[in-house]
């Protein structure tokens, strides 16, 4: 066994896993010494595992599908992102041993748009398609920053209005079913369904965007996503999730080791790596 200080990301699947590569990569380039595996986790397994992995020295663990919410029980603590998300995506050990919960999706999101891609939400009218996991991770990082309305529309109304209930307290936030989006331009377009994960869009109505709306697909792919080609028609800024699955690696490997890596780079050799 490695005498690195030890990581891992644990899912089911992940096979595809990009985070070993971004961990490395930052690790590389702030001089820390670590390794990071990706090892595949049912929810069966998770809360054997992950206490294994501590057991045997590990430092800290990246949770993702399906584990996120069941992450939150498996824990001692809970950050406030994570408990608003109800899920944690990042765990860490305390020094008294104890685990804390971390939920960094939703910095991640807000990162890529404001400082890779130089997307303004204050005062803007974002409409965010999905009530899952995602959602919940996001909103939070969302309304601090001030938008004036957010449109929460998902294949089940009934979840859409339950978030919009519990988040609407700064912020109007309407919650519907897709064919009740209000008729209106949004600035934003969050696509956090995993329809493109099935290489499916959700059905939306005409109307919805302009040229100058930001479409934004949380999942990423080497191709374009379902999503990514629909926007195109309209409009020429369309984003996938991969700054995002970035910056919030980049937030992980910072409350672990301390030291904000830069993002750019391997931005930038990811993108490349699609061409
Ligand atoms: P969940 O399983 O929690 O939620 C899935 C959501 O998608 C639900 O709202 C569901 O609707 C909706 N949905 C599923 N299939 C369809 C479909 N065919 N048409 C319309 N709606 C559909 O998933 P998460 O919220 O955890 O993840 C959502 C997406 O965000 C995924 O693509 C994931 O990869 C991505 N993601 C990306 C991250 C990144 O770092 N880039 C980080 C986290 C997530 P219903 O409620 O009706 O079932």
């Amino acid at each position: 066994m490695t005498n690195l200080d030890r990581y891992a990301v644990f899912g089911d699947p992940i096979n595809h896993s990009k985070s070993p590569f971004i961990h490395h990569h930052f690790a590389e380039q702030t001089g820390q010494k670590l390794h990071y595996s990706a090892q595949q986790v049912s929810a069966e397994q998770f809360t054997t595992q992950l206490n294994d992995f501590f057991k045997q020295g590990g430092k800290g663990i990246n949770c993702t599908v399906p584990l996120k919410e069941i992450a939150c029980q498996a824990v001692d603590h809970l950050t406030h992102r994570a408990q608003h998300a109800k899920a944690v995506n990042t765990i860490i050990q305390q020094t008294d041993g104890s685990l804390l919960g971390d939920n960094t999706d939703g910095v991640g999101l807000v990162l890529d748009l404001t400082q890779n891609h130089q997307v303004s939400l204050r005062a803007g009218n974002i409409l965010i398609l999905g009530a899952g996991g995602a959602t919940r991770g996001i909103l939070a990082p969302l309304l601090a920053r001030t938008p004036q309305q957010i449109v929460i529309a998902n294949r089940t109304p009934s979840k859409a209005q339950q978030l919009a209930l519990e988040f609407a307290h700064t912020v109007p936030i309407i919650g519907c079913g897709f064919s009740e989006i209000p008729g209106q331009k949004f600035d934003l377009i969050l696509n956090a369904t995993s329809a493109s994960l099935s290489n499916q869009l959700p059905p939306l109505p005409d109307g919805l965007l302009n040229s100058q709306t930001t479409c934004y697909d949380l999942a990423y792919s080497n191709k374009a996503t379902p999503f990514v080609l629909w926007s195109q028609q309209f409009t020429d800024k369309s984003l996938d999730g991969l700054g995002m699955l970035i910056e919030q690696a980049a937030e992980a490997f910072y409350l672990w080791r301390g030291i904000r890596p830069e993002t750019q780079p391997i931005i930038e050799a990811l993108a490349n790596d699609r061409l």
